[in-house]
């Protein structure tokens, strides 16, 4: 990070965990004076319509603040690059000390990256992201919704899970779905992916087909799983802008075009 001067202009990008400052609903842009900026510590993290975007070091403020989460109607790439920037802040505020000899580190300058300042160790840590896998399941003309504990009554939707360490993707797919759900899946097939800012995610997103199994759920995640139709009402449905609505709606193109 370097420290900002009152010159400096673009767009400025705040963040408290995984919320952003907004003014008037958009982001600041102008020079950094004009939003009492100067002197506290950023970093450029990409550009917006042309103009930098810089990431400001967190702070404690008595602005307002919009849950990354409340503006997934936003185009996709501005979308990703407020996530870039939640997710730089979380690794920074999360690294502050060595994880192998305990020593303070800095921000790198030439990457984002932290740095151990012991010479002895200079010990180079990455920003982490956990891959989560995220599945729409298909029997013929019909998809595999469920119902999670965080959403119970509300919405239902694909089903997720991270990663585990030493595993495919493919396997994890195949795993999450028979533990949260006891059904076999098969035919796994890359859909897409999305970077999840809540804290540190990154969504693989996959469409599988039925293989065989009786819905039997997992009791501590998911209150209700179910088979619906295409062309039968369906449940509310996760919000416009995350990878598990086109999932869901990619499959329900493919139950309307299916002959099983
Ligand atoms: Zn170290």
């Amino acid at each position: 990070m370097q420290q900002i001067q009152s010159e400096d202009s673009g767009f400025w990008l705040l963040t408290k965990g995984s919320s952003v400052y907004l003014q008037d609903g958009e982001l600041p842009c102008g020079k950094a004076v004009e939003f009492g900026l100067a002197g506290r510590d950023g970093l450029v993290i990409g550009a917006l319509d042309n103009r930098p975007l810089w990431l400001v070091n967190e702070c404690d403020d008595e602005r307002d603040y919009v849950y990354l989460r409340d503006l997934l109607g936003l185009p996709e790439r501005t979308f990703n690059l407020l996530a870039r920037g939640v997710e730089l802040n979380h690794f920074f505020r999360t690294h502050r000390f060595c994880g192998k000899c305990g020593a303070k580190t800095a921000i790198t300058q030439d990457e984002w990256a932290v740095q151990c300042e012991n010479d002895a160790c200079s010990y180079r840590t990455y920003p982490v992201i956990c891959p989560s896998i995220i599945v729409a399941v298909r029997r013929g003309k019909e998809i595999l919704l469920a119902n999670h504990l965080r959403h119970k009554g509300g919405i239902y939707t694909t089903l997720a899970g991270f990663v585990e360490v030493g595993e495919t993707f493919e396997q994890t797919v195949q795993r999450e779905v028979f533990e949260e759900t006891g059904i076999k899946v098969k035919n796994i097939r890359y859909f897409g992916s999305q970077p999840w800012a809540f804290p540190n995610s990154q969504m693989v997103g996959f469409l599988a087909d039925y293989a065989n199994g009786e819905i039997r759920l997992q009791e501590e995640e998911i209150c209700d799983a179910k088979w619906f139709r295409y062309d039968e009402p369906l449940p509310p449905l996760p919000p416009q802008g995350t990878i598990a609505l086109k999932l869901i709606q990619a499959t329900l193109e493919l139950c309307k075009h299916s002959t099983e």
